[in-house]
C-alpha cells in the first residue's frame, strides 16, 4: 500500500541496487535504474560471490554489528525469494569447517573464538564438534580424509546468479525503466535530482570511489568447477595458511571455491599462484574435483569502506549511498534494504541498531 507514490532513481545494479529496486517497484513506486554493465551483472561482485550466508564463520574477522545483520537477514531472505518471480536455491542447513592434520593448531584458535562468538546468538547457532563418523553422516564424500570438524549450524547459503535474474525478471515484471551501459557520473545524477526525483539511491559498489573518499575495492579471485563426480551438500570452510578457503556447492553441481583477499583495485585477470591455491584446496577437499571442468576463473573488487563495515549516507537532501557490503553482502543485503526503506520513510531505527550511519 502506497499513500504517495515516489520517484526514484537506482544507480547501480547489482546486488543491493536490484534488492531496493525491486522492493521499491513492488510497493507502487516509480523507478528508474542505470548501471553501467548488463542484465547479466557483469561488472558487479553479485555475480562473482559464493553468496554464503555465514554469520558465525564471518564472526572471527568482522564487527559485531555485520553478525547481528547477518542473523537478522537470514530470517528475511526465505520471503524475499518467496516474492520473486523466479525460483532461488536457498539453504540454511548449516556450514563446515574443516582442517587437515598440519592446520590443527591454527584450527584451535579459530574454533575457540567461534565458541565464544556464538555465546552471542540464539543456542542454536551453537557450534558442534563432530567427529570423522558425524562427518560422514553430515558429507558422505567427505568422509575417511578429516577426523574432526565444527559444524555451524543455520548457517546458508544462496544461489548469487540465479536471484540477480530473478530479481531482473521481477523489474521487468514491475515494468521499471532499466538503462544498461549507462555509466551515469555524479553531475548527470545531480541534474536528474532537480528534475522531480525524490530519492536516488547510490548503490555503485566500487563505482562510487570517486565520490566517496573512504570506499576501496578488495580483490577477490574464485573458480567456478563443474564437477560431476562431486556430492557435497554444504559450504565447507578450508583452513589454509593465508586466507580461509571455501568450497560453495551450487546446484547443477557447480562449485564456487574462492576467495583469495587483497588490499588491490586490481582487476587484472586471476593469477597462477591463487588459481593453483584454490584448485589445490578443492582437490585436498575430495580427489573427485581432478576431473572437473573449469567453468570460469573470476576476479573482482569487493566494495568495502575504511572500517570494512557496511554504511549508508545521506550526502545531500535527495542522495542516499549505500555502501561497504565488503564480503558480506549477501549476508547483509535484507537488513540494508529494511534499513533504507525505513530511513526514507523517516524511521531510522535499524540503521542506528546495526550502525550504519555515515557522516556526509
Ligand atoms: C570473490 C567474491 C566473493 C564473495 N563472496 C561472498 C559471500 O560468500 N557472501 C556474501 O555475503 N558476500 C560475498 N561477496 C560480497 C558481495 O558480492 C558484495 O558485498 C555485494 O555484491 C556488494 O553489492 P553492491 O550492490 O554494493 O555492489 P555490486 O554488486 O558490485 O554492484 C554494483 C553495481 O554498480 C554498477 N555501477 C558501477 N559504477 C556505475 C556507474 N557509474 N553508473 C551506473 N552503474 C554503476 C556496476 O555495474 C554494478 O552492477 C563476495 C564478493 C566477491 C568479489
Amino acid at each position: 500500500m502506497v499513500t504517495k507514490p515516489m520517484h526514484c532513481i537506482v544507480w547501480g545494479a547489482g546486488l543491493m541496487g536490484r534488492l531496493l529496486a525491486h522492493s521499491l517497484a513492488q510497493a507502487g513506486h516509480k523507478v528508474q535504474i542505470y548501471d553501467a554493465a548488463d542484465p547479466q551483472g557483469n561488472g558487479s561482485a553479485a555475480r562473482i560471490a559464493a553468496s554464503m550466508l555465514a554469520p558465525l564463520a564471518e564472526s572471527a574477522i568482522t564487527e559485531w554489528p555485520v553478525v547481528q545483520m547477518g542473523q537478522y537477514s537470514l530470517e528475511r531472505w526465505p520471503a524475499l525469494i518467496q516474492e520473486l518471480p523466479a525460483p532461488v536455491f536457498f539453504q540454511q542447513e548449516g556450514s563446515l569447517l574443516l582442517w587437515h592434520r598440519q592446520d590443527a593448531l591454527q584450527a584451535k584458535t579459530l574454533v575457540d573464538k567461534l565458541y565464544v562468538n556464538s555465546k552471542q546468538l540464539p543456542d542454536a547457532c551453537t557450534p558442534v564438534s563432530i567427529n570423522a563418523d558425524q562427518l560422514i553422516e553430515l558429507e558422505p564424500e567427505l568422509g575417511g580424509k578429516f577426523q574432526q570438524g565444527l559444524l555451524l549450524p543455520r548457517e546458508g547459503q544462496l544461489d548469487n546468479r540465479q536471484l540477480l535474474d530473478a530479481l531482473l525478471q521481477s523489474l521487468q515484471k514491475y515494468k521499471v525503466d532499466i538503462h544498461w551501459h549507462s555509466a551515469l557520473s555524479m553531475a548527470d545524477v545531480q541534474n536528474m535530482a532537480c528534475n522531480g526525483v525524490d530519492w536516488v539511491f547510490d548503490c555503485r559498489g566500487t563505482g562510487a570511489k570517486a565520490d566517496w573518499q573512504q570506499v576501496r575495492g578488495v580483490r577477490g579471485e574464485v573458480v567456478r568447477l563443474h564437477a560431476p563426480h562431486v556430492n557435497i551438500h554444504r559450504p565447507v570452510r578450508l583452513m589454509h595458511p593465508r586466507y580461509p578457503l571455501y568450497i560453495a556447492p551450487k546446484p547443477d553441481q557447480v562449485y564456487v571455491i574462492g576467495a583469495t583477499e587483497i588490499e588491490s583495485n586490481d582487476t587484472s585477470p586471476a593469477s597462477v599462484r591463487s588459481t593453483l591455491e584454490l584448485l589445490s584446496a578443492a582437490y585436498s577437499l575430495h580427489s573427485g574435483f581432478a576431473e572437473a571442468r573449469i567453468l570460469e576463473i573470476n576476479t573482482q573488487l569487493r566494495p568495502a569502506l575504511n572500517h570494512n563495515l557496511p554504511g549508508i549516507r545521506q550526502s545531500s537532501p535527495r542522495l542516499l549511498q549505500i555502501n561497504g557490503l565488503y564480503r558480506h553482502g549477501f549476508l547483509v543485503a535484507p537488513a540494508m534494504l529494511d534499513a533504507v526503506l525505513g530511513w526514507i520513510h523517516g524511521d531510522t531505527t535499524l540503521a542506528e541498531r546495526f550502525q550504519l550511519l555515515q557522516d556526509a
